[in-house]
């Protein structure tokens, strides 16, 4: 734990989504700091299994509730007071945006709000995990969080776009008439161990092709550009978020912008597959270009990214490889 950290060993935190992907790297990383951790999930997307080693960890308890319909009384993991609130529980891949658009529409709004409210309960530091698709299918590269968006409000993305926009809107609001102090994330496209090989995003599913030798399916012309970052890089930038006194919303993610039929090459190179790269039809109002302007977190915060496109892919085709059936 560094210095200036302000939450650490005595302080508690409950991590909405906390069986998920990210969430449960910061869980990981909470835990080293000495902080006792509530993860709270419905495993709608996320799995016991990504938290499954720290089932003998005493300051570590696993809630099983949807937070949309509220945090569950008489729970005694939730009964004491917490220190921070981090709200990271959304479905957030395409599929999902097809599969569940009323469950992504009410974590981020019912959910978001049940947690505003406690977290003035408790006087504790609220931080919402929102994403680059508040930028939607962006006029402006990179974008910097003074970009106002361009979002599709009837599409099919627009149940996760909408949502995020009104947790957004939902954390400045309680911020300024509650005096909330709250933070804002927007992260861009991330990747790592324990992504699902099946949750339709490009790098597991181009992962998942490539050690099966199938065809790596590019959407459109595969043009489409999109910046990935390593897990422990986006870990690392919340947890300097979490720490400082910043509102935000500040862009979290690295500048390795690449197109998405440079990824599924450089996936089928370092996976050492014979898949061939072939071209299926594009979802609608998928974004053309996504790059993070990360100005504000490097001055405000500190954060520079440090896994390159290679090392990360590397160490997440081998994570998949394990896991092959
Ligand atoms: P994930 O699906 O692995 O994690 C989300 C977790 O939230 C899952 O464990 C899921 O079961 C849980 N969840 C969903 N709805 C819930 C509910 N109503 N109540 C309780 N738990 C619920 O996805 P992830 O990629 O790890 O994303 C984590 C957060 O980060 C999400 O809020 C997502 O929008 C945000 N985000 C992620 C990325 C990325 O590239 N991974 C980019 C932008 C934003």
């Amino acid at each position: 734990m560094n210095a200036d950290a302000r939450f650490g060993p005595g302080h508690r935190i409950l991590v909405t989504g906390g069986a998920g992907f990210v969430p449960s790297h910061l869980v990981d990383a909470l835990i080293a700091r000495g902080c006792t951790v509530v993860a709270l999930d419905n495993f709608v997307t996320g799995s016991k299994e990504n938290v499954a080693h720290l089932e003998d960890e005493p300051r570590f308890s696993l809630v099983e509730a949807d937070i949309s319909d509220g945090l569950p009384a008489g729970d005694p993991a939730l009964a004491d007071r917490f220190d921070a609130i981090l709200h990271m529980a959304s479905p957030a891949s395409p599929t999902d945006f097809e599969k569940l658009p009323v469950e992504i529409l009410r974590v981020g709004s019912a959910g978001t709000l049940h947690l505003l409210e406690r977290a003035v309960a408790d006087g504790a530091r609220f931080l919402m995990a929102s994403t680059s698709e508040a930028y939607g299918d962006p006029k402006e590269h990179p974008q910097r969080e003074s970009y106002w968006g361009n979002v599709n409000p009837i599409g099919i993305r627009s149940v996760y776009d909408e949502a995020k926009r009104f947790s957004e809107a939902a954390t400045m609001a309680y911020h300024r008439s509650r005096g909330l102090d709250t933070a804002i994330v927007r992260i861009f496209n991330t990747y790592g161990p324990r992504m699902r090989p099946d949750d339709g995003r490009a790098i597991p599913t181009f992962i998942s092709q490539a050690l099966r030798d199938e065809p790596i399916t590019v959407h459109g012309t595969g043009n489409q550009t999109r910046s990935i970052c390593y897990v422990s890089d986006l870990v690392r930038g919340i947890l300097l978020l979490l720490d400082s006194r910043e509102t935000g919303p500040i862009n979290c993610g690295t500048e390795h912008e690449m197109s998405m039929r440079q990824l599924a090459e450089t996936i089928v190179s370092l996976a050492g597959s014979s898949s061939e790269v072939t071209f299926i039809t594009r979802s609608a109002d998928d974004p053309e270009m996504r790059r993070p302007d990360l100005t504000l977190a490097r001055e405000l915060l500190g954060y520079e990214p440090t896994v390159l496109p290679e090392d990360g892919l590397r160490r997440t085709i081998e994570y998949f490889r394990e896991r092959m059936v």
